[in-house]
């Protein structure tokens, strides 16, 4: 008989415990535990390079870079615009791969708040606010309004499958060489509150990307340690 009753208990604990991890993982996913888009605040130097645009860290709903270009339309799916040291380096990058037989096609660069907001509220619309959240950002908060990231594709045509073409190892190899960096890392979204973006790359500088790259941080630690939370 007791030895029945501490078996039921054990077996109670259990479930509980596996209740409880599976309500952490879940969780997780919700945001509960982390502070993204929680303490939200102003980005204060939106035109700087090293400029930090994430879920706390918010663009304000009228900043628009007053240097954006379009992009050579060489290496773009369509009219794109980047800030014009971003649009310098982007087409130095895409004609150097070129050269060497790869084609980096840009398939998204600036976006305006406003765009962001219609596409932030697709995802909603369309999978869910916890799909949304992961997939895309909310408006003001994505650096594709800062001018200096963009999204990429290769040889298969299809940005989401991106990191599968030979152009992903040679951005893997030079993206930094010409001050891009990728953004989001398979093993950032903790740091980062984005899912892994094999397309996903953003300008900050040659030497700022070298460094970031060498020490394998991402611009959001990088940030954090230079001008704190
Ligand atoms: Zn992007």
């Amino acid at each position: 008989m007791v030895k029945d009753m501490n078996e039921k208990n054990f077996r109670k604990c259990v479930y509980i415990v596996l209740f409880i991890l599976i309500v952490l993982f879940f969780t997780k996913d919700f945001n509960l535990f982390s502070d993204f888009y929680k303490n939200i605040k102003p980005v204060k130097h939106p035109e700087r390079l090293d400029v930090l645009v994430n879920k706390n860290y918010q663009l304000d709903e009228n900043y628009m870079p007053s240097d954006l270009e379009e992009v050579s339309i060489q290496f773009a799916y369509e009219k794109k615009y980047l800030r014009h040291e971003a649009r310098i380096a982007f087409e130095t990058l895409a004609w150097d791969a070129l050269q060497e037989g790869y084609q980096i096609i840009l398939v998204s660069a600036y976006r305006s708040y406003s765009y962001q907001e219609e596409l932030y509220h697709h995802y909603v619309k369309t999978s869910g606010k916890n799909y949304a959240d992961r997939c895309s950002a909310r408006p003001g908060h994505s650096e594709h309004q800062t001018g200096l990231a963009l999204d990429v594709m290769g040889e298969n045509g299809d940005y989401n499958l991106f990191e599968e073409t030979k152009e992903f190892q040679w951005m893997k190899e030079h993206a930094h060489e010409y001050g891009f960096i990728l953004r989001y890392p398979s093993d950032g979204y903790d740091i980062t509150g984005f899912k892994y973006e094999p397309w996903h790359y953003r300008y900050v500088g040659v030497e700022l990307a070298q460094s970031l790259t060498k020490e394998n941080i991402t611009l959001d630690e990088y940030y954090f340690k230079k001008y704190g939370k």
